[in-house]
């Protein structure tokens, strides 16, 4: 069987969707592995680094006799005239909001997987693109802050002056915000962070930064049991806004993460507290493509505000560090692709009662098949 990996049409997206170690991996299973030229080429990896591992290097063309096919983007309505009926197609498919692309690919006839619903399991962890993605964007973040940030983080004694540490607040401490406090940390920051769900405040504290948070009756039943965090009552939204609001005041460096799945992202930083920030400061919200948590952020774009604070709005994150990204989320496709593998007829064969094919698979058979869409996209 083929399997076909694409230079992504996007323009903005520069990772890819294989390595050379899940390359190598495929061809090791008996897989044709073609990748299109320079797939990589945004990513770090040169077509002869494929070869070498195994892959044949093609065309986009060459995407018509693929059985699967490995891609960072769910693939356009002019690609999908390409593929092979009945091929299955793994990508980030950011289906919510997406009817018609979620349509389209149902009626090529594709199975189509959302990585991104991957259950976070135990036996799941190394297929879960969300949390090897928000890794790298939580430590992006900080790179990106310090970029724009004119002085640096860490305190100097120097025998010409001391320079202060920089203050860093992280706001959302999941994946993306404990890579963030680390990073930030070990970059010599003085760093604090809050959260709505208990957990939050020991992992925080393991990494040595301080917490804050108002840790009332409605904090405590914050978290879902998926792990997730709840949405909050206008009250307790309130009281956060208070007790945020002086310390922002006082940060150099506001980082901020917080997301609630299927609803849009809380608005956490007034234009007031932007306005009580000094000049210089700088806030990242990498919440911007899903709303934003900060008022005044520009998805895509660095806004400098009235009072000199830069406001962070960069999309795609986790492609500003395409190497490493790509090296991560081909792994994870690999690692979930593994798991459909006949060893013996040397074959990827669906299992439609697996927990995880039930729950990343959205089209199969002509039909939107995810219990999340079907019935409502047709
Ligand atoms: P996420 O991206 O959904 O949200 C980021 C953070 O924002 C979360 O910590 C959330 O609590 C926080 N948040 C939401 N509303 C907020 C508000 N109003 N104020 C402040 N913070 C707010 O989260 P995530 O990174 O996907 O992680 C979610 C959970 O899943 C965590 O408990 C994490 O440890 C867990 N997790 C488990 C696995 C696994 O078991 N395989 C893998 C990854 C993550």
């Amino acid at each position: 069987q083929i399997i076909f990996v694409p230079r992504e049409v996007d323009a903005a997206e520069a990772r890819v969707a294989a390595s050379p170690e899940t390359v190598k991996r495929l061809s090791g299973l008996g897989f044709t592995v073609v990748i299109e030229k320079d797939a990589g080429a945004n990513a770090r990896i040169p077509d002869a680094d494929f070869a070498a591992n195994g892959a044949t290097i093609g065309s986009a063309a060459d995407v018509k006799s693929a059985d699967v096919v490995l891609k960072v983007r769910r693939p356009t309505t002019a690609e999908l005239k390409n593929y092979k009926p009945g091929a299955l197609v793994l990508a980030s498919m950011d289906p919510y909001g997406n009817d018609a692309a979620i349509a389209a690919m149902a009626g090529a006839g594709v199975s189509a997987f959302a990585m991104e619903f991957m259950p976070r399991i135990t036996r799941a962890q190394s297929m879960d693109i969300l949390s090897s993605q928000a890794n790298l964007a939580g430590y992006q973040a900080v790179v990106d802050a310090a970029y724009e940030y004119d002085r640096a983080l860490p305190m100097m004694m120097t025998a010409a002056g001391t320079v202060p540490a920089a203050k860093v607040f992280v706001m959302g401490v999941g994946v993306a915000g404990l890579q963030a406090i680390a990073t930030a940390r070990r970059m010599g920051a003085v760093v604090t962070a809050t959260d709505v769900r208990p957990a939050a405040k020991e992992q925080v504290a393991s990494l040595g930064a301080k917490f804050l948070a108002v840790e009332d009756e409605e904090f405590k039943a914050a978290e879902t049991a998926g792990g997730y965090a709840k949405e909050m009552s206008k009250e307790y939204q309130a009281k956060q806004a208070a007790l945020t609001a002086e310390h922002i005041a006082k940060q150099d460096i506001v980082i901020t993460t917080a997301l609630i799945p299927g609803r849009p992202a809380p608005k956490l930083v007034s234009a007031a507290m932007v306005a009580s920030m000094k000049a210089g400061s700088v806030i990242v919200d990498l919440a911007v493509e899903r709303g934003g948590n900060v008022e005044g952020a520009v998805a895509g774009e660095v806004v400098t505000t009235a009072n000199g604070v830069k406001i962070v709005g960069h999309l795609n994150v986790p492609g500003r560090v395409a190497a490493s990204a790509s090296l991560l989320y081909a792994k994870n496709l690999y690692t979930f692709l593994e798991t459909m593998v006949d060893k013996e007829t040397k074959t990827v064969s669906l299992n439609l009662e697996d927990e995880l094919v039930a729950a990343t698979l959205l089209t199969h058979g002509g039909k939107v098949v995810h219990p999340n869409f079907a019935g409502v996209v047709t």
